[in-house]
């Protein structure tokens, strides 16, 4: 049976942007998904502006624009409803259903080979290295060998599962929910994260669509801790914040358009060890997401990137062993971890309402730092 190359598990933005890059440096890489696309994801929907160097090597951005939402600034309050407010270039809105299925699309144009509905199950081991998937494919249980697995299939990771690496620390592991709402009024051009004292300590979220009948996508993020031991459900939460909330106010008339979905989202707090002999961790399954208001989408495709250098190395060494592909931590550590060390720190410091006010206080008055946050 052929032996693929790389197998990316997982076509998210971090599985199909790190497909769409082995293709064009030339590997034969097989992208699996369980899902048939175009598939929902529970998101606020923003593909933030680290992740767009990627999406236009690989050709995606242009249509990703055409079909999202370059929103003109961003605000941010925290519980005493101080106001961050900064301007925004890159990032844009676009429901998950169309954005992944772009990038999806865009892998496979690029030259890599693409199966949906196929779940992944187990891996293939030789000798102590991983060498492959298992999994269930049009009907029967199949086994496809690779020389380099990357797990990218977000939070719920089987392959970190496999691997023994799946982290689950409440106290950074959080709740997030999303629901569309229709008539929002005045309508929304913003991309807005409140810290309202009414939904604290947790985040309310308002990200706009002005292309999808200018939906607004009200998104929540709850820490798994306090989650377990609020007295009420989240769901009365967000109510209250609508009702009590300045900036609530303009949710009151509006109608929701969808369920809420709800997922987990595993935060950098608990990242650990993101690779094994013949394998490596990405996105949500290598628990990427940024800690203080759970952006993993462009984590997932900039730890993407580290992988798809680490992979070209090994392969062209013919090396897959634990101790090669360590560098691949070695390169993200380096490039993302005091970002994601700062965010922690933040979401630390978000637990406490009185310490977030003051920080909220402390970096309005810093332009030098307000820049480095919304830069
Ligand atoms: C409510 C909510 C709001 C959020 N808002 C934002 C936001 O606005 N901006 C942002 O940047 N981040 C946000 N996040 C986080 C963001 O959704 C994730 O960090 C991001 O999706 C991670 O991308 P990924 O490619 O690693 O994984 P995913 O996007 O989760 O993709 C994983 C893929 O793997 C597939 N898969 C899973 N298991 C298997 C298997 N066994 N076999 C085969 N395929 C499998 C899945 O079908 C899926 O397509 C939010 C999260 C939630 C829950």
């Amino acid at each position: 049976m052929k032996t693929w190359d790389v197998i990316v598990v997982g076509a998210g933005p971090g599985g199909s942007t790190t497909a769409a890059r082995l293709a064009m440096a030339g590997c034969d890489v097989l992208l699996v998904d369980k899902e048939r696309f175009p598939r929902e994801k529970p998101c606020s929907d923003v593909y933030g502006r680290y992740g767009v160097d990627c999406y236009k090597e690989i050709g995606a951005y242009d249509e990703m624009v055409a079909k999202g939402f370059v929103f003109p600034d961003l605000a941010l309050t925290s519980p005493d409803y101080t106001e961050l407010r900064g301007p925004n270039l890159l990032s844009l809105t676009c429901p998950r259903r169309v954005g992944d299925n772009i990038l999806k699309e865009t892998a496979a144009r690029k030259g890599a080979t693409v199966l949906e509905q196929f779940w992944v199950n187990d891996l293939m081991m030789k000798r102590g290295q991983v060498s492959g998937v298992k999994g269930k494919f049009e009907g029967r249980f199949v086994e496809y060998p690779a020389r380099i697995v990357i797990g990218a299939d977000g939070s719920h990771s089987w392959v970190a599962k496999r691997l023994g690496l799946f982290a689950d620390n409440y106290d950074e592991v959080f709740l997030a929910g999303r629901a569309y709402y229709a008539n929002c009024d005045p309508p929304l051009r913003t991309m807005e994260v409140h810290y309202d004292p009414y939904f604290f300590p947790g985040f309310v979220c308002l990200s706009p669509h002005p292309g999808y009948g200018d939906v607004v996508n009200m998104g929540i993020g709850y820490q798994m801790t306090p989650y377990v031991q609020a007295k009420e459900d989240v769901e009365k939460l967000v109510e209250r914040f609508v009702e009590t909330s300045p900036y609530g106010e303009k949710m009151r008339k509006a109608r929701r358009v969808s369920e809420w979905m709800g997922w987990r989202v595993p935060s950098a707090g608990q990242i650990g060890k993101t690779y094994a002999a013949g394998a490596m961790l990405i996105g949500d399954a290598g628990s990427f997401v940024d800690p203080f208001i759970l952006e993993g989408v462009a984590n997932s495709v900039r730890s993407g990137g580290y992988a798809v250098q680490t992979a070209l190395e090994a392969l062209e060494k013919g090396d897959f062993s634990e101790g090669f592909l360590a560098a691949y931590e070695e390169r993200w550590k380096a490039k993302m971890k005091p970002r994601l060390d700062m965010l922690h720190q933040l979401s630390v410091v978000a637990r406490n309402a009185e310490m977030l006010n003051a920080t909220f206080q402390g970096l309005k008055s810093n332009p030098g730092a307000l820049k480095k946050m919304f830069g």
